[in-house]
């Protein structure tokens, strides 16, 4: 895990992510970019800047129509509308202060979050890595793919099972976990994808990559 953190870094750099200007825009970014791609979501997240809507408080007072249109760039908009009026609606308990939500320890916070509807746990454990900074590794797509291509999970391989693996292999730092998951993502959208690019993978210890 180590030696594929230090390919991955040497070969495309720090990531800096989340790409996002508050806790709050990164909180309101995980939902938008729920099975859709960031560029939608980048798109999404300027126009809501510019009309001073990227907050908790407009998700909750605003007529659920006059978000569809606004979010129909990043697909599902009328569920993902749904959503986010729900972690609004979570947030009012805390006055809509991360830094509130944020004094539970990891468990809890992870617990309240995944009670949220809407957010499962690759979102929660986003907001909980790039949010909260508490040391908790996102498995999505790319990470599955990817590890099972290596021949260290295999397809049928569950959330839990995955992320424990990377959480017994690296110590618990937020920054190395949340620079990890990005670095997949842009090693899978380069090379590991869903037909892999093989030629030209800097994970030459890969057993496809010899194959
Ligand atoms: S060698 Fe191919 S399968 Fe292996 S990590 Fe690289 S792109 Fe993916």
């Amino acid at each position: 895990m180590r030696r594929l953190f230090d390919t991955l870094i040497a070969a495309y750099g720090p990531q800096h992510w989340w790409p996002a200007h508050s806790v709050e825009e990164m909180m309101i970014g995980a939902i938008l970019v729920q099975n859709t791609s960031w560029q939608q979501v980048a798109q999404v997240i300027a126009r809501l800047k510019q009309e001073q809507l990227l907050a908790m408080a407009p998700l909750r007072q605003l007529p659920a129509a006059a978000w569809w249109q606004r979010l129909r760039p990043v697909g599902f908009f009328r569920v993902k509308q749904q959503r986010l009026k729900a972690l609004a609606d979570f947030m009012a308990a805390y006055d809509d202060q991360t830094e509130a939500l944020f004094q539970l320890d990891t468990l809890s916070l992870r617990q309240q979050l995944l009670a949220v509807p809407g957010i499962g746990k690759e979102t929660a454990d986003a907001i909980l890595c790039y949010g909260a900074h508490r040391p908790l590794f996102v498995v999505d797509a790319y990470a599955k793919r990817l590890f099972s291509r290596l021949g260290w999970c295999t397809t049928a391989s569950d959330y839990d099972s995955i992320q424990q693996l990377v959480h017994r292999a690296l110590p618990a730092d937020p920054d190395l976990l949340g620079e990890l998951h990005a670095l997949i993502v842009e090693h899978g959208k380069n090379h590991c994808r869903k037909q892999p690019v093989c030629i030209g993978c800097p994970l030459l210890f890969c057993p496809a990559y010899e194959r």
